[in-house]
């Protein structure tokens, strides 16, 4: 029986930030002064805390930050985490969201670690406009020598997830197309979400599904994927059978009700929504020597109390304290 919470969903997929600090500054997540603001647990502690939420039969872990490969310990978290066992036996799915400029020279010890998925972050493919939104000199071919080894070493379909905004990269929509194809990789573009540090959303900079599949014709043809009514994302194929693209919606085209994530924060807090107002401290009853029958009681506790929707656009709306790179995205 997997973790349910009171609104009927089996909660599956936990996300863990590992630390909160990141290499870019991305313009549209960072003013650019701040710097990390919450503490970095030990290993050893992300480890147990995912060994209860396994044994409560989550089935996916995603590793993210902050910067997830800046924690060089990080393999080592990846070996343990992939001896962990779901009640029905299974290794849980292992994969990581990271902006890939260090997944180069990492990749083979991940994959060899036990790693399973990779999603890269990419908000443009042109150099220059790159390095400008990532605030970093070089960042491109970094990143794109990153995701070519993550496809070299068998950890594809690579995901490229890029959050588009009015006035800022919506031209880059059919460039990314053309990416895909080339690069063989599943692009997904996502809606800007009100979790910026600099408070600059307004629902006029969210870029809409129907002008992302109107721009893509552009490029070339392409035909819907067949999807579950309850998925989070709709797929595109091209016609010429090259890459996909995907558009996760969850401004226009909310996804709560199919919602089967929880998060852990680097400082070990449990979030129910990325628009949380409150958080459970989980890491408090390590750090104060309780059992996992514990860990087990606040995260059941948590997982109940989950929220049943995020309220973006609607008056009396509230953006939490914590913004996407604090929280892990
Ligand atoms: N550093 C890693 C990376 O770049 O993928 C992991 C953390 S980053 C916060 C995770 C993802 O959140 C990135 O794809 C980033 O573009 C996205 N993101 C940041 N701020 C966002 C926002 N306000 N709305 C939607 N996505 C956002």
């Amino acid at each position: 029986m997997p973790l349910t919470d009171s609104h009927g969903r089996a909660i599956r997929d936990l996300r863990i930030s590992i630390t909160d600090r990141c290499n870019y500054r991305c313009v549209y997540c960072r003013t650019g002064n701040e710097g990390a603001q919450f503490a970095e647990l030990p290993i050893a502690d992300y480890l147990r805390m995912a060994r209860v939420f396994v044994s409560l039969g989550i089935t996916k872990i995603r590793l993210t930050g902050g910067e997830p490969l800046l924690r060089r310990d990080i393999v080592q978290l990846v070996r343990e985490l992939s001896a962990l066992r779901t009640p029905n036996g299974a290794a849980p799915e292992l994969a990581i969201t990271t902006n890939g400029h260090l997944l180069d020279e990492m990749v083979e010890p991940l994959k060899q670690a036990g790693l399973t998925r990779v999603t890269v972050s990419m908000d443009a493919v042109d150099p220059e406009r790159f390095a400008r939104i990532t605030r970093v000199k070089g960042s491109y071919p970094a990143v794109l020598a990153g995701l070519r080894a993550a496809r070299t070493a068998g950890l594809g379909p690579v995901k490229v997830n890029c959050v588009l905004l009015r006035g800022f990269n919506e031209d880059q929509i059919e460039a990314f197309g053309r990416f895909a194809c080339e690069e063989q990789v599943a692009v997904r573009f996502i809606e800007f979400m009100p979790l910026e540090e600099g408070r600059v959303w307004t629902p006029e900079v969210v870029i809409p599904l129907t002008e992302i599949l109107e721009r893509m014709a552009r490029f070339a043809p392409f035909q819907e994927i067949e999807h579950e009514p309850s998925s989070t994302s709709r797929r595109y194929r091209f016609n010429n059978g090259g890459g996909e693209f995907g558009i996760i919606a969850p401004v226009t085209l909310p996804f709560c009700g199919a919602c089967s994530r929880i998060r852990l924060t680097s400082d070990g807090k449990i979030r129910t929504c990325l628009f949380s107002l409150s958080e459970h401290d989980l890491h408090a009853a390590i750090r104060s020597g309780c059992p996992d029958e514990e860990l087990v009681r606040i995260i059941v506790y948590a997982v109940a109390h989950k929220e049943a929707r995020h309220h973006i656009g609607e008056p009396g709306f509230v953006q939490p304290g914590r913004t996407m790179v604090h929280i892990g995205g």
